[in-house]
């Protein structure tokens, strides 16, 4: 198998469209996926931002099943919700309920 240009241009278009390594194998033909990643990392390509994208931003107005116990001082940058998965009916998830409910009886008494 060789690299035509043909080959090389299917591959950086698949690529930047996101298609996995294996993927773009597939739509190539007779090439591995290892053969894929090589090329790709040679053609500089190897660089793509990740699918998956992650955020270190806190979350603001977390969605409803989501725990909205508040986590820091809301005037510091890094206030953030827990963000845990919610009990069921609740707004907290587990710990934080337990902290809700004792926090509530130590004000009633
Ligand atoms: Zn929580």
């Amino acid at each position: 198998m060789e690299w035509t240009e043909a080959r090389v241009d299917k591959l950086k278009r698949l690529w930047e469209d996101g298609l996995s390594a294996s993927q773009i194998a597939e739509h190539l033909g007779d090439v591995t996926r290892n053969a894929v990643i090589g090329k790709a990392h040679r053609l500089g390509l190897s660089s793509r931002p990740s699918p998956i994208r992650r955020t270190n931003h806190p979350i603001v107005g977390a969605p409803e099943r989501m725990c909205q116990w508040p986590i820091g001082n809301p005037r510091d940058p890094s206030f953030h919700f827990c963000g845990k998965p919610a009990a069921p009916d609740r707004p907290y998830c587990d710990e934080h309920c337990a902290m809700a409910y004792r926090r509530k009886s130590d004000n009633a008494a």
